[in-house]
This record gives C-alpha cells, sequence and structure tokens, in this order.
C-alpha cells in the first residue's frame, strides 16, 4: 500500500504577497530611524523572512538563530533546544523575532526569556501564520500575516518530515491511501 500525501492551498501565493507587503510598510513606519535587526528562527521562517525583509524598507540587518526539529515536532513540551544561536551582541539592540507559525506559544515564550536577558533594547515578534486555537503559553505576538484553523500546514517553509518547504503557498495535507 502507497501513502500519498496532497496538499490542498489555504492561503495563495498572491494573498501571501500581498499581506507580506503590508507587514514590511508597517514594520518600516514603527521602526522608521531606528537600527533595526531582523532574527530568523530556522529552518522553517526562512522564505518567510527573505520576503519580508525584502518587503522592508529600511536598512535592517538579518541574522538566524536555528532551533531543533525535536522540540518542533513535539511542541507541547514545551522543550525547545538551540542548535545555533545568533552570533552577535543583543544587548541594546531592536529585535525583530521572525518566525513562521506559532501553535502552543512554547518557542515564541522560550525565545523570549532568552533574549530579554542579553537586555536588548525592544524585542517584536512577527510571525506569518498563528494558530490560537492551539495556544498553551499565553504570548503576544506583535505582527501576525494570517490566522488559521486547528489544521497541519505545510509550504512557504513549513515542513511535513523535511520535504514542502519549497511549496510556494500554504497548504493543509491530505493523506491518501492507496491500494
Ligand atoms: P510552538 O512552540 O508555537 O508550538 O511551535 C511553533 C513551531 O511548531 C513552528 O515554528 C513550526 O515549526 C511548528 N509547527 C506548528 N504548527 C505547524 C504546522 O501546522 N505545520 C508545520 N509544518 N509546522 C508547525
Amino acid at each position: 500500500m502507497e501513502e500519498r500525501i496532497f496538499g490542498k492551498p489555504i492561503i495563495t501565493q498572491e494573498e501571501m504577497r500581498k499581506r507580506i507587503r503590508e507587514l514590511g510598510l508597517k514594520i518600516a513606519e514603527d521602526y522608521q530611524g531606528r537600527d533595526l535587526l531582523m532574527v530568523g528562527v530556522l529552518k522553517g521562517a526562512f522564505a518567510f523572512i527573505a520576503d519580508l525583509s525584502r518587503a522592508t524598507p529600511l536598512p535592517l540587518r538579518i541574522d538566524f538563530l536555528v532551533v531543533s526539529t525535536r522540540a518542533k515536532n513535539n511542541t507541547d513540551s514545551g522543550r525547545i533546544d538551540i542548535i545555533s544561536d545568533i552570533f552577535q551582541d543583543l544587548a541594546g539592540q531592536d529585535i525583530l523575532v521572525v518566525e513562521d507559525i506559532v501553535d502552543s506559544g512554547h518557542t515564541i515564550a522560550f525565545l523570549k526569556e532568552k533574549i530579554m536577558g542579553q537586555k536588548p533594547k525592544s524585542l517584536k515578534f512577527v510571525a506569518l501564520l498563528n494558530k490560537p486555537q492551539r495556544r498553551k503559553v499565553d504570548v503576544v505576538v506583535d505582527y501576525i500575516g494570517f490566522t488559521i484553523p486547528n489544521k497541519y500546514v505545510v509550504g512557504y517553509g513549513l515542513d511535513y518530515e523535511n520535504k514542502y518547504r519549497n511549496l510556494p503557498y500554504i497548504a493543509v495535507l491530505d493523506k491518501v491511501q492507496e491500494e
């Protein structure tokens, strides 16, 4: 028996482009005249930060950190591991953390505590997607692209077993069993 997985688009490429353009302009307005550091949370945010940063007309800087896949696949545990950290001093900086999706909220809560410990000037979060129905911890997400229902989604950086990150839209997985 072969299992095939199909993606049903729920947010199109065009909808995403439009919303990211709006987010970029809003962020540029909010950070006008400041020295912004965008920090992408890999791997999921790679596509979003590439487009969001280019939609933000500011001389901003970009850095990345990598959090563990294990924690991301088992977010209910609340256990997050940093696989690769930001290689610069965050003290006194205006930081905007860029996430693919906020689900339980554990990742953002963890990153907030960790980054605040380094005394930044300011810290905000932007997520392309928000699944509020799955929230386990109360977190503030300052900018949100789209709020979606409680479905497992892939595409535009988001994976299923490390695949589908290259889909240019957001899709809900349909599992199809074939004889
Ligand atoms: P949280 O700590 O908010 O539960 O976890 C957020 C992380 O879980 C995201 O960065 C993402 O990697 C993963 N995640 C949560 N929901 C989904 C989903 O619907 N699809 C995919 N591909 N990953 C998800």
